[in-house]
């Protein structure tokens, strides 16, 4: 009887959630839209969402708007798809603890850090254990509301190189134990990961230790064996670089994304860039991470400029290069959101309005193996999207100035100040 009563209460939500989502419309009117990096502004067109997905875009002239529909009017402002954040940490509190808080407080603050900047999907690249995926499904079963979130779950650490900086107790867990000795153990921990519904892995190629060690560099043979199980199963490996030895170690196992530039390994040389690109290697430049990082310790102006300038020259020279730059802060580790530091940096590194787009869309998409349902505005897809107030063509920092952000056709995030 209990069993019957449940079925029937499932089916009734089924009913009643199948019913909401498909009875109305929602269209985005009066915007600019940048379906994709490399196309062109439709100037003043419509996008119009139904369960979830984009069922058409194009001139307001061209597309038609049922009567009864939600209407998100962008009021001349630039419409662009939804952005990826890829290298965040959920471990700041209350995020740290995924299944211990109340859904309103784990959704106000993941507004805040990532809906709020235009992020509709992150990729977690190390926290506690099992943190993300508890996060991700109370998401996705509508407790919390949230971006799409992918993780690394716990990182790899080289044996005795749990870095200095992060602390002895994360979300209840330690992250000392995330150090590994042997390729088998590596490898036996990856494929757990994976097998528990991580997205990818991440190891510490030069993991800062301090002391009088400095920068101790991973194995090479744990290293191969992390990214060995990660390529077999198709995900990609995050190695945290820090000096030229910790790029070695990621170049040599064959990992996939370096997920800072490294301010200690000099600018990096023509044949060093060659390689990385023709590996398929993608760079996170994390640059206001660095500037953060050390004006909060009291570094003089000068040696933030001349380690923030070699940070440039790596990203730009990776950049001239080919290679895939994919948008990322740190954010969760360093408690700097806003995204307009990170915009001015890369923009003062080279790339422009279009490039930094591809970054924060359609690149980490295809990189990760999304690309048919995300980083674009185009029909069938995910109804991701950011409205933005200005032109980021006659201005960078307007990809930090968000009226509006959707994920799945749905309005998560809607500013303040209207104006
Ligand atoms: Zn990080």
């Amino acid at each position: 009887m209990i069993r019957a009563l449940w079925l029937y209460l499932s089916l009734a939500l089924v009913c009643i959630s199948a019913q909401t989502a498909s009875a109305r419309d929602l269209a985005v009117v009066n915007a600019r839209i940048v379906s994709a990096p490399d196309a062109s502004p439709i100037a003043r067109g419509t996008v119009l969402v139904r369960d979830g997905r984009i069922a058409a875009i194009g001139d307001a002239a061209e597309v038609d708007v049922p009567g009864d529909a939600e209407i998100v009017d962008a009021q001349g402002g630039t419409v662009v798809a939804g952005f990826w954040n890829s290298h965040v940490h959920l471990m700041a509190p209350p995020l740290d603890r995924a299944s211990a808080h109340a859904g309103d407080v784990l959704s106000q603050t993941l507004t805040s850090a990532y809906l709020r900047w235009g992020f509709t999907t992150i990729f977690d690249i190390a926290s506690a254990p099992g943190n993300a995926i508890a996060l991700r499904e109370r998401i996705a079963a509508g407790e919390v509301d949230g971006p799409h979130i992918l993780t690394v779950d716990a990182p790899f650490f080289p044996k005795d190189g749990k870095p200095v900086y992060v602390p002895d107790e994360l979300g209840g867990w330690a992250p000392r134990l995330a150090e590994v000795a042997t390729p088998a153990e590596a490898a036996a921990r990856a494929r757990r990961q994976l097998d528990e519904g991580a997205d990818g892995l991440k190891l510490f190629g030069g993991a800062i230790v301090g002391g009088e060690v400095g920068v101790l560099p991973m194995d090479l043979d744990v290293a191969r064996a992390v990214v060995e199980v990660a390529h077999v199963a198709g995900k990609r490996v995050f190695v945290h670089p820090t000096n030229a030895e910790g790029i070695a170690v990621a170049i040599d196992s064959g990992a996939d994304v370096l997920a800072h530039t490294a301010p200690q390994a000099g600018p990096w040389p023509e044949a060093l860039l060659r390689r990385m690109v023709e590996d398929d290697m993608a760079l996170v430049p994390t640059l206001s991470l660095f500037e953060v990082e050390m004006r909060k310790e009291g570094v003089p102006e000068a040696i933030i400029q001349r380690e923030v300038g070699i940070t440039k020259q790596q990203v730009a020279a990776f950049a001239a290069a080919g290679g895939a730059v994919l948008f990322g802060t740190d954010a969760g580790y360093v408690d700097a959101y806003d995204t307009s530091v990170e915009l001015r940096l890369m923009h003062a590194a080279g790339m422009d309005w279009r490039r930094i787009l591809d970054s924060m869309t359609a690149a980490p998409a295809a990189y990760f193996g999304h690309a048919q349902r995300k980083g674009r505005i185009a029909e069938g897809l995910d109804a991701d999207l950011v409205v933005l107030r200005g032109d980021p063509a006659e201005d960078v920092a307007a990809f930090a100035d968000v009226r509006y952000t959707l994920r799945g056709g749905r309005l998560v995030y809607r500013a303040e100040t209207e104006d």
